[in-house]
């Protein structure tokens, strides 16, 4: 992710040459690197895996990696409560969690992410009656832009708690997190194409009956692939997918041969509506069962950019039909499918399912291939309907038009003037989505 000072984020596009890289050992060592920043007027960052999309992580100030505060530090099996510090990976909790009988609630798409980063950008998975990983966490230990470390929790500071689940890396830096966990449990996962009017026409049940269910649908065709993901009962005999399944998968749809039929679309954009037709024409239907947070992951060796609005739930069907408006009127080449997931409402300020129950619609394109018109057009439907952009994937939106859409906007921005009133957490993500601190 380094070349010598410079640093880019997992799709390549975005860079930055922070002046100073510091690795903090413990979090007397963070306090005290926060707290020289601060008298000296530098701007500080802390970085996680480089998985999102936005600038949000960028700084030319000083780079803070938590590579060394990165361990389990408690799990207390009877509550389910699990502290972690913050620059743990997901795919490592996982692991930990499982050794422990425990693992999370609801997860998303993949596990490269730190717990940090992720909860800080509002990452979520699917699940009609669920929240993201912010609406697990219980309890946070913050290194304020003055050096104090505090820990908040719903009953301490929890003005501050209330907005630094989902913090942007605005408020300080995330040392440790404290996660409800639950007993270990086992998902059956369900896999099968379906046209995208008998999905939309079935939604309501697809998204009501399932407690995770997702859908991908490939532009150019009607097709879709639809994932219904269900908890077993304890002790129910787990059936995961042999090699030769989980190859063709992985390759077919998310890596190797996706990744080449990618690149041939790159290369001849007037081929992608038959690729897509030939890919979805060959899905086919599969049933697994495994622990829950190998279900809910996958690998995604294919790079690519993405942009993900959440709306509200009862949205979703013009929030597609405007997606494929944008792409029949642009005149797009789109090889990805759209993927569009389902969450419950939170309680979180800056959460994009603050207060209503979302639906998901994530667009993506190639790596290499211009995304602009694509995006900026999908962004204006998505706009109409009242949509959030998830802080970690490319959008166009700034303070004035973000403040319209969070109710509870200016709650945030004044944890934000309290904590880091001289802007030592800023950058200039944050000064366009925020708005500079003054
Ligand atoms: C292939 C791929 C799949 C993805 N799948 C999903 C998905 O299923 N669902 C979803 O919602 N999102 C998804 N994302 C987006 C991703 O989850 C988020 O962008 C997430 O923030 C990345 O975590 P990270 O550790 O890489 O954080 P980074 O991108 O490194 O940082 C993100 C933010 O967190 C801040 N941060 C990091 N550590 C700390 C800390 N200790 N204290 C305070 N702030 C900190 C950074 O400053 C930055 O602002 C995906 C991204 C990719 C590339």
């Amino acid at each position: 992710m380094t070349t010598g000072s410079t640093w880019h984020n997992w799709a390549g596009n975005q860079v930055a040459r922070p002046d100073r890289v510091l690795a903090p050992r413990d979090i007397g060592e963070l306090a005290d690197l926060v707290r020289a920043a601060d008298g000296e007027g530098s701007r500080v960052k802390a970085i996680g895996s480089g998985h999102s999309f936005t600038a949000i992580g960028v700084t030319d100030g000083i780079q803070v990696r938590l590579g060394r505060l990165a361990d389990l530090l408690s799990a207390d099996r009877s509550t389910g409560l699990v502290t972690v510090e913050a620059g743990m990976p997901l795919h490592r909790l996982n692991g930990e969690l499982a050794e422990r009988g425990l693992a999370l609630r609801n997860l998303g798409d993949i596990d490269r992410q730190t717990v940090a980063g992720a909860i800080s950008t509002g990452t979520h998975g699917t699940g009609q009656r669920l929240g993201g990983l912010a609406a697990q966490v219980r309890a946070l230990q913050i290194v304020l832009a003055d050096g104090s470390v505090v820990t908040c929790s719903a009953t301490e500071h929890p003005e501050l708690f209330s907005a630094a689940r989902v913090g942007l890396g605005a408020l300080g830096i995330l040392a440790t997190v404290t996660l409800q966990a639950e007993p270990a449990f086992a998902l059956r996962a369900q896999e099968r194409p379906m046209s995208l009017p008998s999905v939309l026409g079935d939604l309501d049940a697809l998204v009501a009956d399932n407690d995770h269910f997702e859908f991908f649908w490939f532009p150019h065709t009607d097709t879709t692939l639809t994932k219904c993901n269900n908890r077993l009962p304890a002790r129910t005999p787990l059936q995961p997918l042999g090699r030769r399944q989980s190859f063709v998968q992985d390759e077919l749809f998310s890596n190797g041969v996706f990744g080449l039929a990618c690149g041939l679309g790159r290369l001849r954009p007037a081929l992608i509506p038959r690729i897509n037709a030939a890919t979805a024409g060959s899905l086919g239907r599969r049933t697994y069962a495994d622990a829950s947070y190998k279900v809910f992951v996958s690998t995604r060796r294919v790079r690519f950019v993405e942009m993900e609005y959440g709306v509200p739930a009862e949205a979703v069907r013009a929030a597609i039909e405007g997606i494929r408006r944008v792409i029949d009127m642009h005149d797009l080449r789109v090889s990805f499918p759209v993927e569009v997931r389902f969450t419950a409402a939170d309680d979180i300020p800056l959460s994009t399912a603050s207060g209503r129950a979302s639906a998901y619609l994530a667009v993506h394109m190639y790596k290499g291939q211009p995304y602009d018109t694509y995006f900026r057009a999908v962004e204006a439907v998505m706009r109409d309907l009242d949509g959030r952009p998830h802080w970690g994937k490319v959008h166009y939106q700034d303070a004035d038009s973000l403040a319209a859409r969070y109710p509870r906007f200016h709650e945030f921005l004044a944890v934000r003037d309290t904590v880091d009133p001289r802007g030592r957490f800023a950058n200039a993500y944050l000064d366009r989505v925020l708005g500079a601190v003054t």
